[in-house]
């Protein structure tokens, strides 16, 4: 099937009110830009100079969302355009997209991303650290963030119930944040594989690639 087709039939299979990432990590931008002519206006990358030379290239009413691992020392890169950052794991790198972000007159959407997955090669902070950060006081200093949301990924099984119970915990621990920062709105969970788990597990944002652009090649 060709990349709108597959993005069609995804969008078909899940509610209105899920967001949906595509993942074009590794991607052309020959690809990407199919998926833009089929209507796709959000995309996720995991790199952030892939991001930054893919944002050079296209078309400047698309959302860029960083979904990986962000390395502080280059936040300035994407500050003046990144619309939401997904995998914010701790106060430091909050406060470097805070003054990244300010340097731009910007306010810039973070996720939190919580450690939900067993492995512990998956990065994540804890419920309690995320609700520390959120009532302290040096948090309410960060006027050019907002913190919108979860985000989590789930252990790489085929387990479908550890799956589930992986995406539930991420469901409840932004339950329990929610009181605590009435901004919290997103729930970014689920992936090619089990994203339809994942939205009924509460997830409102999906980030599929490989359902999305096929198979990457990472040689
Ligand atoms: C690559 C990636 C995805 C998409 O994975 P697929 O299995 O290709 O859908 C989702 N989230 C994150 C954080 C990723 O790095």
């Amino acid at each position: 099937m060709s990349i709108k087709q597959n993005l069609n039939s995804i969008k078909s299979s899940i509610p209105e009110q899920v967001t949906l990432v595509a993942v074009s990590k590794t991607k052309p931008v020959s690809d990407l830009m199919e998926a833009y002519q089929a209507g796709q206006r959000i995309f996720g990358e995991n790199k952030i100079q892939e991001m930054v030379e893919k944002q050079e290239q296209m078309p400047k009413d698309i959302q860029w969302h960083m979904i990986g691992h962000v390395q502080r020392n280059k936040v300035k890169y994407m500050a003046s355009f990144v619309s939401l950052i997904h995998g914010v794991e701790n106060f430091k790198t909050l406060k470097e997209i805070n003054k990244q972000a300010k340097k731009h007159n910007r306010i810039i959407d973070c996720l939190l991303q919580i450690k939900i997955a067993s492995e512990d090669s998956k990065f994540g902070m804890t419920a309690n650290e995320a609700s520390e950060i959120l009532t302290s006081s040096d948090f309410s200093e960060l006027k050019n963030i907002h913190v919108v949301g979860v985000m989590g990924m789930a252990t790489f099984t085929d387990n479908q119930e550890q799956i589930k119970k992986e995406f539930i915990l991420l469901k409840t621990t932004f339950n329990q944040l929610k009181p605590l920062h009435s901004k919290l709105e997103i729930i970014s969970m689920g992936m090619s594989g089990d994203y339809l788990l994942a939205i009924a597990c509460g997830s409102n944002m999906i980030r599929v690639g490989s359902s999305i652009f096929g198979e990457r090649n990472y040689n």
